[in-house]
């Protein structure tokens, strides 16, 4: 089987080289040769790499690969999102959602197949398996989306694929070190060069991880807050069992940036009822004063079972109001995708129950 060769650093790469005999005086050029052509380029051919002799890209060819994995569904919604099933291996699957503006677009990238936290209002935590994804299957769901919508080579200006928020299926800083390689490619400016600004890590609340994230990738930090007391967040987000909020506003407190022009996104899910009442709006308030930050309110997304309902929009705005008179930019997050489960909290699980009611059907029909 040929290895990919998508995913590594630079120094991994020259050291694959140097495995199939490039001689150790190229390595380090036919590297940023290769990184030019797969991460600048988009190309998934050596055979196009017009820099490499042809008996070079022959000889590479013959071992290392380029593709992309297999597309296994591909969805647009009503409102232009784009949703693809990305077939890892038989049976592992995972989702990224691409979210296009008039002017610009962003990518919903998975960093895991499922996700172990089981929010209650999350679609992902009923799913039954889960696995960290690679570094190479996290970058490629990038390189998927910039083929899809043909933005290669990557622009400098104008970019359509503009943005990436780590908010697909699973907790980015349960799988940290894939994420932080992950990223580092996609923000290499000799590449895809998407800058850390416009790249948001959102994390349920991984507290001790924080400060890594401040330190090696200053991207873009929001946090799942979704209630402001122990015992509700313990019910809709379990890990608050092990990190509580305290904990969790301390971390955000020493993110770095936050005291300058950063600011910290605090996201936080409209559940009727439950957690949408103006006296929690306050106490939001009261929790982050000091931290540098905007509120952004998701409406509740449903998904078939789901145990919540969304708040209705006179308590959004109630709740939108009260935390923007505290001086908080308080956006409502438009539901995009929702027609093709793609909105927050609704991916993957749907693809598998569908498949799951697709072979009863096939069982079904063959008895
Ligand atoms: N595990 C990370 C990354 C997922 S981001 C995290 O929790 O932050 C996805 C965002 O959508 C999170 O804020 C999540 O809490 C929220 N979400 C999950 N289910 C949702 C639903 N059904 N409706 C609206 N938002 C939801």
């Amino acid at each position: 089987m040929k290895r990919s060769l998508i995913g590594l650093t630079r120094e991994e790469i020259a050291e694959e080289l140097r495995l199939v005999g490039v001689p150790d005086r190229a390595l380090r050029m036919r590297a940023n040769q290769l990184w030019h052509w797969i991460y600048y380029r988009g190309t998934t051919s050596f055979a196009a790499m017009t820099t490499i002799a042809k008996g070079l890209q022959a000889d590479l060819d013959a071992v290392f690969t380029l593709e992309r994995p297999a597309v296994a569904a591909a969805q647009c919604s009503v409102d232009g999102t784009r949703k693809w099933l990305l077939a890892l291996a038989p049976g592992q699957e995972v989702e990224s959602v691409y979210i296009p503006e008039a002017d610009r677009g962003a990518l919903c990238v998975s960093s895991q197949v499922g996700c172990t936290l089981n929010c209650r209002f999350c679609h992902t935590g009923t799913q039954d398996w889960v696995r960290n994804l690679t570094a190479a299957e996290i970058v490629a769901q990038v390189l998927n989306a910039r083929d899809a919508i043909g933005e290669w080579p990557s622009p400098k200006e104008g970019r359509m694929l503009s943005n990436i928020v780590m908010m697909g299926m699973g907790e980015p800083l349960y799988n940290y070190d894939n994420v932080k390689k992950a990223l580092a490619i996609v923000m290499d400016n000799e590449g895809i060069g998407i800058s850390r600004r416009r790249i948001t890590l959102s994390t349920a609340g991984v507290a001790p991880m924080i400060e890594h994230v401040g330190r090696d990738l200053g991207c873009e930090l929001a946090i799942s807050l979704h209630a402001v007391r122990d015992d509700l967040r313990n019910e809709l987000v379990p890990l608050n069992k092990k990190y509580p909020i305290q904990e969790l506003l301390a971390a955000c407190r020493s993110y770095p940036g936050a005291a300058n022009s950063r600011r910290i996104t605090f996201e936080y899910v409209m559940l009727r009822g439950v957690n949408d009442s103006v006296t929690e709006a306050k106490e939001l308030v009261r929790l982050i004063a000091g931290i540098h930050a905007k509120v952004n309110l998701i409406p509740f997304n449903p998904w078939p079972g789901a145990p919540y309902a969304c708040s209705d929009d006179e308590a959004i705005a109630a709740f939108a109001e009260v935390v923007n008179r505290a001086g908080y930019s308080s956006p409502v997050r438009t539901p995009r995708g929702r027609d093709i489960m793609a909105a927050c909290g609704q991916l993957k699980s749907a693809s598998i129950k569908q498949r799951a009611s697709a072979r009863a059907a096939e069982a079904g029909a063959a008895a």
